[in-house]
């Protein structure tokens, strides 16, 4: 079967000395492809295999591994390839992505488009932490992972002034069910107000309609904590790329 799909590059490893394969996220999830002597100095398809590229692609796929046939790349993005933190935040982006994603026809246009949004947003010169803050919320929605911020996790009520998070329960807890929860709880912590309305807010609201959000440096910090704890503790998702940006940035 030959078919046509606008696709973005998620993940590129060469394959021998000529040959690379690439994991495509397209609308209707991800294809893994093999671009057949992409890494040829004058290859036509050496711009189309570079992480974060956008194109039409031509693929042919019987069972598994498809060959790209041709590509148009439509959007290069090369800023994310020119600077070094810009760089390494694309990276895990792109690998949260492939975690997150399902493989194609399963996969949800919501997905892509925002995988979509988070790098447009990268390229546009958004505050890359916030950004990350960002995407990392819908990620864990699309993963099923994301409880409703805006209520205790443990008995539903609204949360109002006395919030805290734990890790244990995969969510915030109101005043009444912290007391049954030992404080000292590895990935147990008092958080600000603000947090669970963030949280909710960049949950549910598409990229389009997300804005400049000014927070300040303790409310980012516990925005950064909260996602971190509930990613790796909760959802069980490890990132390399993630460990490399801790060192580049100075986590
Ligand atoms: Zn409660």
């Amino acid at each position: 079967m030959t078919y046509n799909t606008e696709a973005i590059v998620i993940r590129s490893q060469a394959y021998g000395e000529t040959h690379a394969i690439i994991t495509l996220l397209t609308p209707s999830g991800t294809v893994g492809a093999m671009a057949r002597g992409a890494k040829k100095p004058q290859s036509r398809l050496a711009a189309c295999v570079q992480l974060c590229v956008e194109g039409v692609y031509t693929l042919s796929q019987r069972s598994g591994l498809a060959t790209v046939l041709q590509a148009e790349v439509t959007h290069v993005r090369r800023s994310l390839h020119a600077d070094l933190t810009l760089a390494a935040y694309a990276a895990y982006f792109c690998e949260l992505a492939t975690r997150v994603a399902e493989p194609r026809p399963h996969g949800s246009e919501a997905l892509y488009r925002g995988v979509r949004g988070v790098l447009d947003r990268l390229e546009g010169g958004a505050d890359p932490r916030l950004t990350a803050r960002m995407f990392e919320s819908k990620a864990l929605a699309w993963l099923g992972a994301a409880p409703d911020w805006s209520r205790c996790v443990a008995c539903s009520a609204p949360l109002r002034e006395e919030v805290w998070y734990s890790a244990r329960d995969g969510g915030l807890l109101c005043a009444a069910c912290r007391s049954r929860h030992a404080p000292d709880a590895p990935g147990f912590m008092h958080v600000s107000p603000t947090v669970p309305r963030l949280l909710s807010m960049m949950t549910v609201t598409p990229w389009e309609r997300l804005g400049r959000l000014q927070l300040s440096e303790l409310t980012a910090h516990q925005l950064q904590l909260v996602l971190r704890t509930q990613m790796e503790d909760f959802a069980g998702l490890h990132l390399k790329s993630r460990r490399v940006l801790d060192q580049l940035i100075g986590k």
